[in-house]
């Protein structure tokens, strides 16, 4: 109850923490997480402090420690998918810095049912939950793909290389929804997504020397469009899940990178605080939301804040050496949570 009654006050965001487990040869012994609490508590030690100063306690909705599986990290999750399918808009986030994990939560490590992340999840329970109304709802879904990259919008499924970088990113529809403007494709399975995803990935990959590169410095959206028509009353309802890994949040000393690095590092900069302001003025409930200051929540705008709901995962990694980092990244959670 108290639960519900926070999130009333929050504006519908939660924010998840996940920390990811050593990667083989990592020093185990070396990590920042020094407690996590049933109730979201996430303690962080400063290796370089000793005494009371070398400890930082954070809070958020849930923390998730190392050992939790994918479906550990899921469960909560299929009431939002539900609500998609009512007619709201739902989006979910990993932020973190490369390599904490955000793909991983995302997408998965592999195909394999057991290793798939929150988005074949939510697409697998969209799609039943749509089957199980069958009777009383008939859904039809499509799905977009888009990247954002140095302040650019492309298309992910076009076919068309010249439509894939987007003039215009949003389409008003007639009913007020504001969405990417970009090829949608109509899908009536999880496989015919994951055929779409396979396809968005190898056109994300073009240009690029190689994919985590490139993958770590733009984000990706995907977008699934849900229209419900009530086969009884014909009413009819719409609602959207973005699902979106964001480029990694690590910042780029400004002696280290010139020309292109430091300008898509600007970019990432620029594009990952204008969505902090969004989420914070959302959950301070400020009369003006800044949605303008970045294509990211430009694209986002019909999905954060309103009756949206939003869920962000903040990915860390728990080496000392990502020690400023993790800091960095749970300071940007603290302040939208
Ligand atoms: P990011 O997308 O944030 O750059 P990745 O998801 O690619 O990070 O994760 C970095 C590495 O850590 C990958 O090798 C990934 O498989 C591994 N990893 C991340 N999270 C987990 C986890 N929860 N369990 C096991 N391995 C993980
Ligand atoms: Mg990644």
């Amino acid at each position: 109850k108290l639960f519900n009654e926070m999130q009333e006050l929050k504006g519908n965001i939660r924010v998840y923490c996940r920390v990811r487990p050593f990667l083989p040869g990592q020093d185990k012994k070396s990590t920042t997480v020094d407690y996590i609490g049933e109730s979201g508590e996430l303690l962080i030690s400063n290796p370089f402090k000793q005494g009371k100063d070398g400890h930082r306690m954070f809070k958020f909705n849930k923390v998730f420690s190392s050992f939790a599986s994918q479906a550990d990290v899921y469960s909560d999750i299929q009431p939002l998918i539900r609500s998609v399918l009512d007619g709201f808009n739902v989006c979910i986030f990993a932020y973190g810095q490369t390599g904490s994990g955000k793909t991983y939560t995302m997408s998965g490590p592999s195909m394999s049912k057991k290793d798939w992340g929150v988005n074949y999840r939510a697409l697998n329970d969209l799609f039943d939950i749509s089957l199980s109304r069958r009777n009383v709802f008939s859904y039809e879904v499509g799905v977009q793909m888009v990247e954002i990259y140095n302040e650019q919008v492309r298309d992910l499924l076009s076919n068309n290389i010249a439509q894939k970088r987007l003039g215009i990113w949003n389409t008003s529809q007639p009913n007020g929804l504001v969405v990417p403007d970009a090829s949608l494709h109509p899908v009536k399975s999880t496989s015919d997504v994951l055929d779409l995803m396979e396809i968005g990935l190898a056109n994300r990959a073009v240009g690029s020397t190689a994919l985590n590169e490139r993958s770590s410095r733009s984000h990706s959206i995907l977008t699934v469009h849900v229209r419900g028509l009530d086969v009884k009353n014909g009413s009819t309802s719409r609602g959207c899940l973005h699902l979106i890994d964001l480029a990694g949040s690590e910042r780029v000393e400004r002696s280290e990178a010139t020309g292109d690095r430091l300008k898509e590092a600007q970019h990432i900069n620029k594009s990952l605080s204008a969505l902090g302001d969004v989420i914070f003025a959302l959950a301070q409930k400020n009369a003006h939301v800044p949605y303008r200051n970045s294509k990211l929540t430009q694209v986002l705008q019909s999905s954060l804040g309103g009756q949206a709901k939003t869920l962000m995962f903040v990915q860390i990694n728990p080496d000392v050496e990502s020690y400023s980092e993790t800091i960095s990244t749970l300071k940007f959670a603290e302040r939208v949570s």
